[in-house]
């Protein structure tokens, strides 16, 4: 051991490292200030792809030479989705109070597995406040995960113990018979992942056909869920979507509710997209989500905290802790002591050691106010309804479904070219858009068709920035065409 290293891992010098932090810190917020005049996304270097390949570092380099690292290698190549054009996928953009608020959870870094301190409060709070936001009844109870994904197999792990009873836990599916649950065809492709990982396959969920708006088609869900009973199959929960994945659209949970009640059935809704709409000028379309047994929420989309946070809420505490809790010695409660606490959030989920996510989420509610989040849903829609009038009103343009949320749908559409060709040619303009700089935009498939798909879901754009990439689409489509009909590249 060398004779100047310290003992464990902090600074020698306490001043170098504040120094660096200050230095650190004015960086990040130089970025944030200016990040909308750098180009959204950049293809990395091949050199920069290289440096990644070297082996594990026996001796460090010091923290000063770490960092600089980091903003010469990762940083410039980052995804984008901190920028005011993106708008892939789904994601929201960060902001500055969640970037904050990252950095002192880090520091403090509690434990938010269970015990008594000030940050399972926090948690507890932050689960309180969104069922509030999102019309749900505020005694539900919550535990904030990575995301919807997690927050969706969370809400179907505690539907399955609930309607399949407590032998799930000790003996798994064995003897329980086939089962089903419904969704629409838009569905999430997290769903079929919670079936897979839950025991009851990728069979057991029964895709139903969607509307012509790509809402769930309740009478064929009604049809669905009678052809299986006649069949000897256990109907279990259907999946309502609040903002599907491809266009945004709303299911009508109404009318999904009054069809779980009248069957016995568990209403989950997937509202990682549309799930605070309640917030919005747009509440009506969620009202039904407070009849739901379990909703599944997205605090790093619409509602921009930083990457990652969920949220799942559960309307019957009991069926919730009854699905996860298992208290061995080592996790006894106390009375007294850091040991106290009534909520041990380990005991409603699957992880044990729990960081402090809610920190980013209370001090943004804290300090923007929730209708300020709801003010951002409302922008964001009015900008993907300005893309979709462009749209509409261009004649090389096609638009390929109603706009659901703030995600809008279409295709460049030249005279002359077959669907095949249509496809080729928007999935080349998808990948000249990115590569310009100018936006992040991804594709997907509606009825068969390849669409280009623009998820705006970003505090940070302007309608400049719309115009902008309307401006892009006029230089880049035709260079899509010669390229995809070409058959270059
Ligand atoms: C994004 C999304 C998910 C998955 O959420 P993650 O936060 O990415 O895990 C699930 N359902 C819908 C409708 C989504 O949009």
């Amino acid at each position: 051991m060398s004779a100047e290293r310290p003992e464990g891992l902090d600074p020698a010098d306490w001043d170098d490292f504040r120094a660096l932090a200050h230095r650190a810190l004015d960086d990040l917020v130089d970025r944030l200030e200016h990040r909308r005049d750098e180009p959204v996304w950049r293809p990395l270097p091949h050199e920069v792809r290289a440096s990644f390949d070297g082996p594990l570092p026996r001796e460090g380099i010091g923290v000063e030479a770490a960092y600089a690292e980091v903003m010469t290698r990762v940083a410039p190549y980052t995804m984008g989705n901190d920028h005011a054009r993106f708008w892939g996928w789904y994601m929201g953009a960060g902001t500055p109070v969640g970037n904050l608020a990252d950095l002192v959870a880090s520091v403090l870094n509690p434990n938010l597995g269970g015990g008594d301190h000030a940050p399972v409060l926090v948690e507890q709070q932050v689960v309180r406040w969104c069922a509030e936001a999102v019309g749900y009844p505020t005694d539900a109870s919550g535990l904030l995960v990575s995301g919807a994904s997690e927050a969706n197999l969370v809400g179907l792990a505690v539907a399955r113990s609930a309607v399949l009873g407590p032998g799930v836990r000790t003996d798994g599916l064995a003897g329980t018979g086939r089962v089903a649950v419904y969704a629409s065809a838009e569905v999430h492709s997290c769903h079929r992942k919670s079936c897979e990982v839950l025991g009851l396959g990728e069979a057991a969920l029964r895709l139903v056909p969607v509307r012509d708006d790509f809402t769930l088609d309740v009478d064929a869900l009604a049809e669905a869920v009678a052809a299986d009973r006649a069949a000897g199959i256990r109907p279990l929960a259907v999946v309502a979507t609040a903002g599907t994945i491809n266009t945004g659209a709303v299911d009508d949970l109404d009318a999904v509710a009054d069809l779980c009640a009248r069957e016995g059935l568990w209403m989950h809704v997937d509202g990682a997209i549309g799930g605070f709409l309640g917030l919005s000028g747009r509440a009506d379309l969620v009202r039904g989500l407070a009849r739901a047994d379990s909703v599944a929420l997205d605090l790093h989309k619409w509602m921009q905290a930083p990457i990652d946070v969920g949220l799942v809420l559960v309307r019957d505490e009991a069926a919730h802790r009854a699905t996860f809790s298992v208290v061995p010695a080592y996790l006894r409660h106390a009375t007294r002591g850091l040991a106290a606490g009534d909520v041990w959030f380990n005991e409603y989920g699957i992880d044990l050691t729990r960081g402090f996510r809610a920190l980013r989420v209370w001090m943004a509610l804290l300090a923007h106010g929730a209708d300020a989040h709801g003010a951002v849903m409302d922008r964001t829609t009015a900008l993907a309804h300005r893309l979709a009038d462009r749209v509409d009103d261009h004649p090389l343009l096609e638009r390929m479904a109603p706009v659901g949320c703030d995600i809008v749908c279409f295709r460049y559409r030249p005279d002359g070219l077959d669907d095949e060709q249509l496809d080729a040619v928007n999935r080349e303009l998808v990948l000249l858009v990115q590569e310009s700089g100018v936006a992040i935009v991804t594709e997907t498939a509606l009825s068969g068709r390849l669409a280009v798909r623009v998820a705006i879901g970003n505090h940070r754009t302007r309608a400049e920035d719309v115009d902008l990439f309307l401006e892009a689409l006029e230089r880049l489509g035709p260079q899509a065409v010669t390229t995809a009909t070409s058959g270059a590249r």
